[in-house]
């Protein structure tokens, strides 16, 4: 077991991994604030960055960690956007916009070669031998 102290109220707690140095409580209030956005921006589609942080009590910071964790998702119309952290084009969610996505999965193609894939055949083989191996 080990012992942290909680980035958000700086009581010490057990630490159980996660990316969040967050104990218990303060895991749950962000969840709390999580949902209370999650339903802010479905109801104002439309607001801005500065609206969003000042109505929910909500750091900009944060709300861009939910967008790359892919939690939050504005919708078109939304002015809301955060750099595409290869090119810097403005996305709404995740890490990197559809063309840099694209090329990197070109990119990850080229590496591998089709080597990766395995035929049906070798699968179905592999599977019933791990049948054989359950039935024992
Ligand atoms: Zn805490
Ligand atoms: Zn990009």
């Amino acid at each position: 077991m080990e012992v942290k102290n909680c980035k958000g109220c700086g009581r010490l707690y057990n630490y159980i991994g996660g990316a969040y140095r967050l104990c218990p409580e303060c895991m749950k209030k962000l969840e709390d604030q999580f949902q209370y956005v999650k339903e802010y921006i479905e109801d104002n589609p439309r607001a801005s960055m500065r609206q969003v942080t000042e109505d929910c009590g909500v750091s900009a910071k944060q709300i861009e960690r939910w967008i790359r964790e892919e939690r939050l998702t504005f919708s078109d119309e939304s002015p809301i956007g955060i750099a595409c952290e290869v090119c810097g084009k403005s996305i709404k969610s995740g890490r990197f916009c559809d063309r840099c996505k694209q090329s990197m999965a070109t990119r990850l193609e080229g590496m591998y070669g089709t080597s990766i894939t395995i035929p049906d055949e070798e699968r179905e083989k592999r599977a019933k031998a791990r049948m054989r191996y359950l039935d024992m």
